[in-house]
């Protein structure tokens, strides 16, 4: 019997688990929390807004077809990029433009419940929750053969052909692989100090004249952004955050104080809107000191029988959403490593895994670098594809193309190489310049 271990039930876990079910006959998904609905202990940050980008979406429907169908026949909120939602991304607000793609407001427990149950149908796979993960088991030459879990006492080896480490940013992988006396993989940080606070409201439907998602990011000159949407369930969730040690309140006038000092001009049903519903008394924090990248694909000698994938490999600044979507391309990378045979299956995957979400690392890294609160130099290309990109943003607010192309990269629908198309050169040249944009 070929079996797979999946150590972690979040949705890199999750997702990870639904393509091994295609390639082994059994997968056992080995997670510490109960997994009952709603939010939980293991996931803390799926308390506050997560927004699941176009190209996550994308998997994700891929993987599970007809979910999205689902999910919002329970409640989810789908909207137009750029019709229904105002996003002002690099202190420019991006003009209105029919997009294709579509983009889904909804919790982090919600979503994650559902691509759970849909998993658990397929009959190959098998889920341990309540039980810890304890580590791997290593054979002859250092392959990994199992995974050991444990729980009030108890301890259970599964053996196993592969074990995967998706146990987020507490992964393992690289201590287990140095308790080994084996090679630990380098790792890349980057200080960005970020701090949260959430809430959720209720709203009247057309609080905001039928716009579904407010989305401001932080730009140097503010290093506050914030998301609110609309979320199944008829609530609404605010997340408002700040860079380098700016965070916000955990009182609900003070947070609301916060909130106002990012709310651009041009929205000024905003604040009215959030005046006027109740706030609750505690404001949900959260914390993210860096973020964090290890890279396993630089290993010399990858280890036999042992992958890692989602934020234990790549955890970005949560501020630009993309955590989940690069959980999605890695589980794709993985699914199409395994098309091509097993041989040196643990060094192709970590190639085409950092291939995959190189891009979301380095748009994070790009515009972390520029606060100047950031430790780190952003190289010579970086800053000159930074200038380029603040053209583009600013054409993004006057020419629909432009805004159009510009959401595709930022959903990761797009390489961000697409920029560089020649239609957008010629937008960007003919509409970014600094004078007369349309800041906020
Ligand atoms: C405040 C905040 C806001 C964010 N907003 C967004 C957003 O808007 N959009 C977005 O795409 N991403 C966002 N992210 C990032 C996103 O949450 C992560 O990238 C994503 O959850 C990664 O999934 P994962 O499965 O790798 O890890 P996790 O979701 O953290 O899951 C790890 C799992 O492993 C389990 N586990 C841990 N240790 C053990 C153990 N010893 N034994 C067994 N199981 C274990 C945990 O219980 C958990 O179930 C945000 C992150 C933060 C902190």
């Amino acid at each position: 019997m070929e079996h797979a271990v999946v150590f972690g039930a979040g949705l890199a876990g999750l997702l990870t688990a639904r393509v091994l079910a295609d390639r082994y006959e059994r997968v056992t998904i080995v997670e510490r929390d109960r997994l009952t609905e709603g939010p939980r202990r293991g996931v803390p940050q799926g308390r506050h807004a997560h927004a699941l980008l176009p190209r996550g979406q994308q998997i994700i429907e891929e993987l599970f077809p007809g979910l999205t169908g689902e999910l919002v026949a329970a409640g989810a909120v789908p909207y137009r990029p750029l019709e229904e939602a105002r996003m002002v991304l690099g202190g420019q607000r991006m003009c209105r433009a029919e997009m294709p793609d579509r983009g889904l407001a909804l919790t982090r427990p919600f979503l994650e419940d559902h691509v759970r149950r849909r998993l658990l149908t397929l009959p190959a796979v098998e889920l341990l929750d309540g039980w810890d993960a304890v580590g791997p088991l290593f054979g002859a030459g250092d392959v990994v053969t199992g995974a050991m879990a444990g729980r009030q006492g108890e301890e259970r080896t599964l053996p196993a052909d592969l074990l995967v480490d998706a146990m987020g940013r507490a992964g393992r992988a690289a201590t287990w692989l140095a308790e080994a006396g084996l090679e630990r993989p380098p790792v890349e940080e980057v200080e960005v100090n970020v701090g949260y606070g959430t809430c959720y409201l209720t709203l009247p439907q057309d609080a905001l004249g039928g716009d579904f998602l407010v989305l401001v990011g932080c730009t140097p000159a503010n290093p506050r952004g914030m998301a609110l949407f609309r979320v199944e369930g008829e609530r609404w969730i605010l997340s408002a955050g700040g860079m380098c040690g700016d965070h916000p309140p955990t009182g609900p006038a003070a947070f609301l104080d916060f909130v106002a000092t990012i709310v651009p001009p041009s929205m000024p049903d905003v604040l009215p809107a959030l005046r006027a519903a109740r706030l609750p008394d505690e404001i949900l924090p959260a914390r993210f000191p860096k973020a964090v990248r290890r890279r396993f694909d630089r290993l010399r000698r990858p280890p036999r029988g042992l992958i890692a994938a989602g934020d234990a490999t790549c955890s970005v600044d949560p501020l630009y959403g993309q955590g989940m979507s690069a959980a999605a391309l890695q589980a794709i990378a993985l699914r199409d490593t395994l098309a091509q045979g097993r041989d040196d299956l643990e060094r192709r995957y970590f190639r085409a895994a950092m291939r995959a979400t190189d891009p979301v690392w380095q748009l994070a890294l790009q515009a972390d670098l520029a606060f100047p609160g950031v430790p780190g130099e952003p190289p010579l290309l970086s800053r000159m594809i930074g200038r380029y990109v603040a053209r583009v943003q600013r054409a993004a607010t006057r020419d629909p193309s432009c805004a159009i192309a510009f959401a595709r990269v930022v959903g990761l629908v797009d390489p961000p190489s697409a920029l560089m198309r020649p239609a957008v050169v010629r937008l960007a040249a003919k509409h970014g310049s600094a004078s007369g944009s349309s800041s906020g």
